[in-house]
């Protein structure tokens, strides 16, 4: 449930979106588990309710950045398996054991310091990280996985449950890259069968992945971006298989409305100057929300309408120009849908040049999550 609260500025989470989207992922992809992608406050659309909606429509698993997004969700009630795909301390392995969490491993060091740290009398499921060419946590050689294998060995403790990669390209139209790093990590899990290791859970798809290679499903799939319902990246959203139901929109109410004479100036800077009598309108929403100050000129939606913000994004507030004279509490959408107009998260990644991943991550926890 959501706590109160007393701004006029929100985000509206729309679960049925979530659902649908995991939905059509489960039917697209039957034969391989979903893990459900939801790091960062689930993109920034609320952890736990994201979570449960997920869940509900066929999710079995949950994956976080760190430590923290678990237990938070633990802290929730939310009982399903989750997996770290990040870095833990190694100090910390008895806290994951405790509440059910699987870590993420990927050095000797690492494995050898947890055994010192280990007191549990739990098991720990950890998931191998295999670096095919991302570059960023991971085993790259045979001698590591090795050294790893036989720190683990000597650990009964340690359950290792799964095995994983992640792809750096799986979104571009260029599959070159992408086929490197399905090569070298089908490489590197014959390494794993050599040493007579096979665990119960191989995954390295992202949405992307998931969604344009079947062959690269292996038993389960982690997805992130395409349970939002937004595209892993604008060109290839022709080959996505299924319509995708975006679930973020974001809103507020004018609180000021005022007719400025031509000539005058709007907001930090006086950057803007109206050009005729203008109808301006005050929204309280500002770069403290994440609506970054980069953002002047973009468009928000009055009255189905688009109009521009005027003058510099303030630190709790930006200026509107209206297209008329409005009332006090009409509701401005920043993202989403009014009447026949649409500001979809894409158009605000693609004014900012940034990617669709970063806009609801960016509206920050001042702003309430609403769900429905
Ligand atoms: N797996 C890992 C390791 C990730 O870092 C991410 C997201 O960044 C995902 C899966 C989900 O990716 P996507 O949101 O593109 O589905």
């Amino acid at each position: 449930m959501s706590r109160s609260f007393y701004r006029d500025t929100w985000v509206e989470v729309d679960l049925d979106a979530i659902s649908h989207n995991v939905q059509c992922a489960r039917k697209y992809i039957p034969d391989a588990e979903l893990i459900a992608v939801v790091k960062a406050n689930a993109y920034g659309h609320g952890d736990a309710p994201v979570a449960r909606a997920a869940l509900d429509a066929g999710a079995s698993r949950l994956a976080v950045a760190f430590l923290d997004e678990a237990i938070s969700l633990r802290e929730a009630g939310i009982d399903a398996p989750i997996l770290v795909l990040g870095a833990t301390r190694p100090e910390d392995v008895n806290l994951a054991a405790a509440h059910r969490i699987a870590l993420t491993v990927f050095q000797q060091d690492w494995i050898e310091q947890a055994k010192q740290f280990w007191s549990s009398e739990d098991v720990l499921q950890l998931h191998l990280k295999l670096d095919s060419g991302m570059g960023r946590v991971g085993i790259r050689t045979e001698e590591e996985l090795s050294a790893c294998i036989q720190s683990l060995q000597s650990a009964p403790y340690f359950d290792l449950e799964g095995v994983f990669t992640h792809f750096a390209t799986a979104d571009e139209l260029d599959t070159s890259y992408f086929v490197k790093q399905k090569e070298r990590f089908e490489n590197q899990i014959n390494w794993l069968t050599k040493h007579h290791i096979n665990p119960r859970l191989i995954h390295c798809s992202n949405s992307a992945a998931a969604l344009r290679f079947p062959e690269c499903r292996f038993n389960a799939v982690r997805i992130g971006i395409a349970m939002y319902g937004l595209t892993p990246s604008p060109e290839i959203r022709h080959l996505l298989p299924y319509p995708l139901q975006e679930a973020f929109s974001f809103h507020s109410k004018l609180v000021h409305v005022k007719r400025i004479e031509s000539g005058e100036s709007v907001s930090y800077g006086a950057t803007y100057t109206t050009e005729k009598d203008e109808w301006i309108g005050t929204v309280p929403v500002g770069y403290a929300d994440g609506w970054i100050r980069k953002l002047q000129g973009f468009e928000v939606l009055v009255d189905g309408v688009r109009v521009p913000i005027v003058g510099r994004v303030c630190m709790d507030q930006m200026m509107i120009r209206l297209p008329y004279d409005m009332p006090i509490g009409t509701q401005v959408t920043l993202i989403g849908r009014q009447k026949e107009e649409n500001v979809s998260v894409d158009d605000v990644a693609s004014y900012l040049d940034t990617i669709n991943y970063e806009v609801p991550c960016m509206v920050n926890f001042r702003v309430p999550r609403v769900f429905r």
